[in-house]
């Protein structure tokens, strides 16, 4: 019901018009004079007021003026009632604001027909008002909660979902949250572009989308990671959930003409048992997540207390290890590799160590996955080479010339621009000929970007420097399918030596590998060799050199020295023959 207000001197006029307006249903509120009047509007708020020009004290003139001033009633209909008007009264009133006038003696229809006609055009007027805000809230709307590339719901929409389910099913509610990842994203961004790779997200949104219900929400909470929640808390339905969502991911898509297929991996956190705000939880949920990322992907994991533990572990390693390289932590260990023709020592591999202050020594397993995240991997690896290629110089000239240094590369290195820039500079700086440097790289490195790597490695290989396949038989690969590599050497991993005297199966692949690598032009080391036994297989099997806790664990560089010099050729053959 619309709110009139009149302001009315004349208290015959005041109730006469009040009564007409109340008997058409308006709520009136009245004013005899101009003072009371703005006092009401300013605390009623009326739809429309209508307001006699000439009075006492403060005239209708004043009022409207003085109603144009605060916002509450500045856009009021505002009608003047008025005995006689001039033209110049008119326009004074019109200049003021005035929308209408109305002449005493009015009719009622002349009241009613001014009274709607501002109503409804004020009516208007709102509705458009309305209209555009709420435009306008939907845009921000659209803004503040919802993904611009997926129209998924945001972060900031999953934290309100969040506390409406705890609002509606109290404090402490059962939530399920699932925080879904796609593998290596950034490699398809990186091959095929942004473009093609935000239409990738759309299509795995929308997959996502169809697998949940109107209860749950999905939402895209980073570039490539999507979160689920579910207003319940039951494993056995995460379960069959996660495992859809592995399916279902894992289906082709086809976009631009590229077939691609994508798996991902899924963490899971249950609130209140994980966390009972979202911020843990989901923080819990990627703890789960990293496990299976770290694990190859491809799969789901619930969170468990444990593994928090582990991860704040892996943190702080990771935040030590950024001031290790300055701080000098960092060792070189070597292990010496033996010719099993002559028994003599023509190598050794450079193997980096941490003396972390706490902890004491760590094995690079720990350490090195946590370096090829972050940028360090490049100067660790640059400190290795250069301290390993110093030491061996060292020995060279210290009697032992034509010794052989094997040094590891890590796939990050492989496609750095400048790597051989900064491989032919140590080679200078320290006086080590090329030809007594071993780059040893595994197959799994080789076999991501055979490209990269053919290209890489043939320059190196050009400067005299030799190159080694490490690990060998651990990645899958054939020797077919590594043969274009520019390689000299093949390093058969401990995994088939540790079984050559027990599984004849081995037994015959290693030979196998032995003779197809020969028929290459490939020398041939055996790593992780400990037993005699293994080491009479290998020599009958006409392996070229070991390397292993047999003849020597890896040692810092004081006693690698003292080995060479105490190491008799004549011991070592003997030891060999008599067994
Ligand atoms: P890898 O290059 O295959 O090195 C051989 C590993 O086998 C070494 O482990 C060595 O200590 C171990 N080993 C040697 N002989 C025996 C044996 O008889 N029995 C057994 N059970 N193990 C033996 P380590 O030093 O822990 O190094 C592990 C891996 O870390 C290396 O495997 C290499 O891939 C990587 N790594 C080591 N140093 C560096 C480095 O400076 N840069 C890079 N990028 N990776 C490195
Ligand atoms: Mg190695
Ligand atoms: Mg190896």
């Amino acid at each position: 019901m619309p709110k009139i207000l009149v302001i009315e001197d004349d208290p015959l006029i005041l109730t006469s018009l009040s009564k007409l307006l109340i008997s058409e249903g308006y709520q009136v509120y009245t004013a005899d004079n101009g003072i009371k009047g703005i006092k009401a509007a300013m605390e009623n708020q009326p739809d429309l007021v209508i307001c006699d020009v000439m009075m006492p004290e403060l005239d209708g003139y004043g009022v409207l003026k003085e109603l144009r001033k605060h916002r509450p009633t500045a856009n009021v209909p505002f009608i003047f009632l008025s005995a006689l008007v001039s033209r110049n009264d008119l326009r004074r009133g019109m200049n003021l604001g005035a929308d209408d006038y109305l002449l005493k003696p009015y009719t009622r229809k002349e009241v009613l027909d001014a009274v709607n006609t501002r109503l409804s055009k004020q009516a208007n007027i709102t509705q458009h008002y309305v209209m555009e805000l709420k435009e306008a809230e939907e845009r921000l709307n659209s803004l503040l909660f919802y993904d611009n590339v997926t129209r998924l719901p945001n972060r900031a929409l999953l934290s309100q979902r969040f506390s409406w389910i705890n609002e509606v099913a109290g404090a402490n509610a059962s939530i399920t949250l699932l925080s879904i990842s796609i593998d290596r994203l950034n490699r398809i961004n990186e091959s095929l572009g942004f473009i093609l790779g935000d239409n990738l997200l759309r299509v795995i949104g929308s997959r996502l989308q169809r697998l949940i219900t109107d209860h749950d929400t999905v939402a895209r909470i980073q570039a490539g990671q999507f979160a689920i929640l579910l207003p319940y808390g039951d494993k056995d339905q995460a379960t069959k959930l996660a495992r859809t969502i592995l399916g279902k991911l894992a289906e082709p898509v086809t976009l631009d003409g590229h077939e691609l297929v994508i798996t991902c991996s899924i963490g899971i956190a249950f609130s209140p048992k994980d966390g009972t705000d979202l911020d843990t939880l989901l923080k819990n949920a990627d703890v789960a997540l990293n496990y299976v990322q770290e694990r190859g992907g491809d799969f789901f994991h619930f969170y468990s207390a444990g593994m928090s533990h582990k991860f704040m572990e892996q943190v702080t390693l990771q935040a030590n290890l950024r001031q290790a390289l300055q701080r000098d932590e960092f060792r070189v260990f070597y292990q010496p590799q033996i010719n099993l023709r002559s028994g003599q020592v023509v190598g050794v591999e450079a193997l980096i160590r941490w003396e972390h202050p706490e902890r004491g020594l760590i094995l690079p397993g720990e350490f090195i996955p946590l370096a090829e995240e972050t940028n360090l991997i490049g100067p660790m690896s640059e400190w290795v080479l250069a301290t390993a290629c110093a030491h061996v110089r060292a020995w060279q000239e210290g009697g032992f010339a034509g010794l052989r240094v094997g040094v590891n590369l890590s796939g990050r290195q492989l496609t750095e621009e400048n790597l051989k820039e900064k491989v032919i500079r140590i080679l200078e700086d320290t006086g080590l000929p090329p030809g007594n440097l071993e780059l040893e790289l595994t197959e799994s490195i080789l076999l991501r970007d055979m490209g990269a790597a053919i290209s890489t490695l043939s320059e190196l290989k050009s400067l005299g420097i030799h190159i080694a396949i490490d690990d060998f038989g651990t990645g899958y690969s054939s020797l077919s399918q590594l043969r274009h590599l520019p390689f000299d050497t093949l390093k058969v991993d401990r995994s088939f030596v540790k079984n050559v005297t027990e599984k004849s199966e081995t037994a015959a692949i290693t030979a196998a590998i032995i003779q197809m690598a020969h028929s290459l032009n490939l020398v041939v080391i055996a790593e992780g060799v400990e037993t005699i036994d293994e080491l009479n297989f290998l020599r009958r099997n006409n392996c070229d050199e070991i390397q292993g806790f047999i003849v020597g664990h890896p040692v810092p560089h004081n006693e690698l020295f003292e080995f060479l010099v105490n190491y008799k050729t004549e011991f070592f053959t003997r030891h060999i023959s008599n067994n």
